[in-house]
């Protein structure tokens, strides 16, 4: 029901654009089943028998609707229906339900003893099955529950998507029908804000209590620069957002000036204006604005957007496409960066304390080799294709880098050996992240055997000031100006000059118009920030002059806050509110 007058809120714009949609909240159902033996076992086992025939249908109907749908996203909800049918699943179900326990209960336990036998073989396939038993089970017990199914792949008229948090796993399977989000929960660098810029759909985060505030079918204008958005806007307010979107695609067009001019100071210093990518489709955005090159593949939304580990086959064929797209521009991939806020449909990460300091990226890779290796592999066989470049994230010690690179070199040389059409190995170029900030205190050791530093600012900020980059009650310590975050960033640049090497930047930051000039400054070599931004760091860049930054930079170094930085910066006329 629309609410008769409106309410504003806001929260942090963490991707621009305007918009104004149907309010559809996606909300986490907790389902609560209890052991209690019930009375009628013949209701219960036709529950259970409708639930099965419910579930069957509804993933006829998704398979129909959602033509886009990959051929591996169709077998298994071939997969699915086939678990939903599965006589072995149906006798020891109707067994539970003979012993006078609920048809739901019956299901959820007979389908825990069935995925935690698959799950001991600790064999990747039979693993990734107990995840299809899961969901499929889920979904008839919802049915037996009657409750709400989202398919978010399904969604087939405009809307704002509302919710608490959105899991990377959810906005990997949005479609073109969203046009924004809006959560309780998140930051700028929370990657639902990175999928929503990679989408070019605003998004609010961090509002705090919006998915209380509205309805389903409640309408939401929303701006995602300002961070402010209306629920059931009335006309006028309805006419000054439509003014506002006008302005903001009138803006958006003007920057296609800068689509083919060369990525240069003022002064003629030239830098390299990259893209972040994490899929096939990016990489055409990126190829839309001219991008020099793409400084971050990352190849994780590979694998979340799929129901199981991809193939090197699969995997390969994405490599493939972008780089043959965007040949000769340089494309580096960064190798599996999992866990944290990442996780995977398929493969069950432990309960951690900490997850962002856990069992995550190089980490993960260098424990699961296998999986490492696969990735690898794809990686070097796509190399005939085009220009690649491969960076390792999360590297905090040497050792790690060490470990990485030999297996890189065993993957290589076995390659090469079947097929050397691949690129010449020293046309491979290797680098690693730095985004843990005792990688970037010793970036000039690491300078000696890496080929690039990247700097991940999203993590280096979280882990210098320990402040969560998903939570909003720390976005103060988010502090992109502090001298501290500069002094570590010029560390890296200078270690890695002094070795010869390049730096880039590939965090939020580089994308950050009040950081830019800084940046330029401390002499950073790549800017890499997502498609949607290429085009306005470029012309800021062109209006900047370099070797005045280098000397706000280093005043810059000298003040003790953030807070004298940004004084600073105002009192040279460098701080810009979008
Ligand atoms: C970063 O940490 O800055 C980065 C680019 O990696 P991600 O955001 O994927 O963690
Ligand atoms: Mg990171």
């Amino acid at each position: 029901m629309a609410k008769l007058h409106s309410h504003k809120f806001k929260g942090i714009g963490a991707s621009s654009g305007i918009s104004i949609a149907k309010v559809f909240k996606l909300v986490e159902q907790k389902i609560e089943i209890s052991d209690e033996k019930v009375k009628n076992i013949d209701a219960e086992v036709k529950l259970f028998h409708d639930g099965v025939k419910k579930s069957v249908k509804q993933i006829e109907k998704i398979k129909k609707l959602a033509t886009k749908l990959a051929k591996d996203e169709l077998e298994i909800l071939d997969a699915h229906i086939l678990i939903a049918t599965d006589p072995v699943l149906e006798d020891d179900t109707i067994n539970l339900i003979k012993q006078g326990y609920s048809a739901a209960y019956s299901l959820k336990e007979t389908a825990k003893n069935h995925t935690n036998f698959l799950l001991e073989t600790g064999d990747e396939y039979l693993m990734a099955r107990a995840s299809d038993i899961k969901d499929a089970s889920q979904r008839i017990i919802k049915n037996i529950l009657n409750l709400n199914i989202l398919d978010l792949s399904t969604i087939d008229t405009d809307i704002i998507i509302v919710a608490d948090d959105l899991k990377p796993s959810d906005t990997a399977q949005l479609n073109e029908f969203v046009k924004g989000f809006a959560t309780n929960i998140g930051s700028k660098t929370s990657h639902s804000a990175i999928m929503a810029r990679s989408l070019e759909i605003p998004a609010i985060l961090g509002i705090g209590n919006i998915l209380e505030k509205v309805e389903n079918g409640d309408i939401i204008a929303m701006n995602g620069d300002l961070g402010q958005g209306i629920i059931n806007p009335n006309e006028q307010e309805i006419s000054e957002f439509k003014i506002q979107k006008e302005n903001f695609e009138r803006e958006k067009a003007k920057l296609k000036e800068f689509l083919y001019k060369k990525s240069t100071s003022f002064d003629g210093k030239k830098v390299v204006i990259a893209a972040n990518i994490g899929s096939v489709e990016d990489a055409f955005a990126a190829k839309k604005v001219n991008a020099d090159e793409i400084g971050l593949f990352r190849s994780e939304f590979l694998y979340m957007d799929k129901q199981n580990w991809p193939t090197e086959d699969e995997q390969f064929l994405s490599y493939k496409t972008v780089l043959e797209n965007l040949r000769p521009k340089k494309v580096i991939v960064r190798t599996l960066d999992i866990g944290g806020d990442k996780t995977l449909k398929y493969f069950d990460f432990s309960k951690e304390m900490n997850p962002f300091l856990g069992y995550r990226a190089i980490r993960l890779s260098l424990d699961k080799v296998e999986i490492f290796k696969t990735q690898l592999r794809a990686i070097v066989r796509a190399s005939e294709f085009g220009n690649i470049a491969i960076m390792f994230p999360m590297i905090a010690t040497l050792d790690e880098f060490f470990a990485a690179k030999a297996i890189f070199e065993e993957v290589y040389t076995e390659i090469y050996a079947k097929n050397p059409r691949i690129a010449k190995r020293e046309n491979i170029k290797i680098g690693i992240m730095i985004e843990i900030p005792i990688s970037a205190i010793l970036a000039e050791k690491f300078a000696e055997h890496v080929d690039f530093f990247s700097i991940g600012t999203n993590d280096l900020i979280q882990y210098s000031f320990a402040a969560d980059r998903m939570n909003e009650k720390v976005a103060y310590l988010y502090q992109t100006l502090n001298p501290g975050l500069l002094k570590l960033i010029k560390m890296t640049i200078d270690s890695a000059h002094k070795k010869g090497k390049w730096v880039g930047m590939c965090g939020e930051m580089a994308g950050d118009i009040n950081a830019i000039p800084l940046l330029l400054g401390l002499g950073l070599d790549e800017f890499s920030v997502s498609a949607s931004s290429v085009l306005k760091v470029k012309k800021l860049i062109s209006e900047l002059n370099y070797h005045q930054m280098e000397q706000v930079a280093k005043k810059a170094l000298e003040f003790a806050t953030e807070k004298e930085v940004i004084k600073y910066l105002e009192s040279v006329n460098l701080i810009r509110h979008n």
